[in-house]
């Protein structure tokens, strides 16, 4: 039994300020060991459940926040190869994706530091019409090797958001976004005993065939609403994309794998 995880820093539990997910500010630092032990968890559970091999992506930022050395010994990790290849070994081996630490779609509310892809320059990201946030992405992209999302941890809204794309799957919620800048969190101790249960429970029930993968048909019409028309200027001159007004730019593709490349 082959699991995959992804991860990101915002929907880790005891990450409560926006400060502990900015590289080179000194809580950042403090965080990255948080990340470490909620990732532990999930590999923890998911060993427990019956899974064999872990892969696990060092999501946050382009990568670069594990510390490895604290890493459970049992699992491999790797990063982001390019906008293609974002989850490197996943392939259709694999039994199922958690994706931990989740954060909201941009324009969440009460989404604990919610965005899609960036902070700054992206408003709102469409695809074939639905509104779609980071965790949805990484379904779909999952979802041509027909892997299926299988848990999620990270805050209220982005548990939301989950069952919203993925129907019935392992969900913990770590906190709960008051504004977009602060939580209202459940201690890190009790979160890591939640998400190792889930995970365990997630695995388990991969043999009854609980879980779906997330398929987009093509073709797929990717829709990006941009904060402001000059960012809009420089998408508009990349191949493949067309300009739909000042802010706002499109881009069809035929494989969900595609769903980064812009
Ligand atoms: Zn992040």
């Amino acid at each position: 039994m082959k699991i995959y995880i992804i991860t990101d820093m915002e929907g880790i539990s005891g990450i409560w300020r926006p400060e502990q997910v900015q590289k080179g500010h000194p809580e950042y630092e403090k965080a990255r060991r948080l990340l470490c032990e909620d990732v532990n968890s999930a590999i923890a559970g998911a060993f427990d459940g019956g899974a064999t091999d872990i892969v696990v992506l060092d999501g946050h930022g382009g990568g670069d926040n594990f510390i490895l050395e604290m890493l459970d010994e049992r699992a491999t990790y790797e990063t982001v190869k390019n906008s293609l290849e974002v989850m490197p070994s996943l392939d259709g081996s694999f039994n199922g994706l958690m994706q931990v630490g989740c954060h909201a779609m941009a324009g969440t509310l009460n989404g604990f530091l919610d965005h899609t892809q960036s902070s700054t320059s992206w408003f709102n990201f469409y695809v074939n019409g639905r509104k779609f946030g980071e965790i949805g992405q990484a379904g779909a992209y999952a979802g041509v090797f027909g892997v299926p999302v299988i848990m999620i941890t990270g805050d209220k809204a982005a548990c939301e958001e989950a069952r919203s794309f993925f129907g019935n799957i392992e969900l913990v919620s770590v906190k709960e976004g008051l504004g977009r800048n602060r939580a209202k969190c459940i201690s890190p101790k009790l979160a890591h005993k939640m998400i190792h249960d889930a995970a365990m429970k997630a695995v388990q029930h991969i043999k009854t065939g609980a879980f779906k993968p997330f398929i987009l048909k093509p073709p797929i019409e990717m829709k990006l609403e941009l904060c402001r028309s000059d960012y809009a200027d420089e998408y508009a001159t990349r191949p493949g994309v067309q300009r739909l007004d000042a802010r706002t730019v499109r881009k069809m593709i035929e494989n969900p794998r595609e769903i980064y490349c812009w």
